[in-house]
């Protein structure tokens, strides 16, 4: 029995998980196991009661508008239990869809707005296009102290979308677009951070790609649990770092 267990909701994972973002939970799940860290993983879905300050780590990944519409009413019931974790110190990972659904609102293609709820201060709205392809993304400037891992500071990805995020002024950017579109479709800035939450549009799975936010994430959420100063031992990422290399030199080529 490990004497640390860190508690994952995964939120709506049969209606919102596109291109692998299931990966996510996975690679959360095995690089906590590595390290003899427990990792529970609890699925909520549209209408289930869930305790909401079980939960060390949201994950919400992304989905089709139809799916989006399915789920955006019973998010908005956990709206402000949600509110009041991520103010506590929450960690949270939201992909593309869930990041436009952490976001105020979100008006499709059909016109329709989906309510959102407001962890980040930022709209979505559908532009004419979508937008396609890998992403390469620069966090180095970010200055969410938590997010600064030392070394790695870029971000590999794929992104498809139609929504354009545009943030308040105040609220940071995940990072700066080396390659791809990221919120807006102009290039400049992909996602968001909002104290220990991260909003973004890189599918991937982005996690395995990318061990380095991963550990940050699971570090983050062991201190905010247990306190600092437990043992966080580095794994072998040899592999993981390759796949990162290989898609960073392929979006620049
Ligand atoms: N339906 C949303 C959009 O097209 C989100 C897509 C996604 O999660 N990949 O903008």
């Amino acid at each position: 029995m490990p004497d640390r267990e860190l508690t994952v909701f995964h939120l709506y994972a049969d209606t919102l998980n596109l291109y692998g973002d299931f990966g996510n939970v996975q690679a959360l799940r095995r690089r906590c196991e590595w390290r003899g860290i427990g990792c529970r993983v609890e699925n909520v879905g549209i209408g289930h009661a869930a305790d909401f300050r079980d939960c060390d780590l949201l994950f919400v990944g992304g989905g089709q508008d139809r799916a989006q519409s399915l789920v955006a009413d019973d998010l908005v019931k956990h709206g402000e239990v949600i509110r009041e974790r991520v103010e506590d110190g929450m960690v949270a990972l939201a992909v593309c869809g869930g990041f436009q659904l952490l976001g105020r609102s979100f008006l499709t293609s059909e016109g329709v707005t989906l309510p959102g709820i407001g962890v980040f201060a930022a709209d979505t709205v559908a532009g004419t296009g979508r937008l396609i392809g890998d992403v390469v993304v620069d966090c180095g400037a970010t200055p969410h102290e938590w997010l600064r891992d030392g070394g790695d500071a870029t971000l590999v990805g794929f992104e498809n979308h139609s929504g354009h995020t545009r943030l308040d002024p105040g609220l940071e950017p995940l990072g700066r677009v080396v390659c791809g579109y990221g919120n807006e479709g102009a290039g400049s800035f992909e996602g968001a951070v909002y104290r220990h939450c991260i909003g973004t549009y890189l599918h991937g799975s982005l996690l395995p790609k990318n061990p380095w936010l991963a550990d940050r994430l699971i570090a983050t959420a062991l201190e905010q649990r247990f306190g600092t100063g437990a043992p966080f031992p580095p794994l072998d990422d040899r592999l993981e770092r390759l796949a990162h290399e290989r898609a960073v030199a392929h979006c620049r080529a």
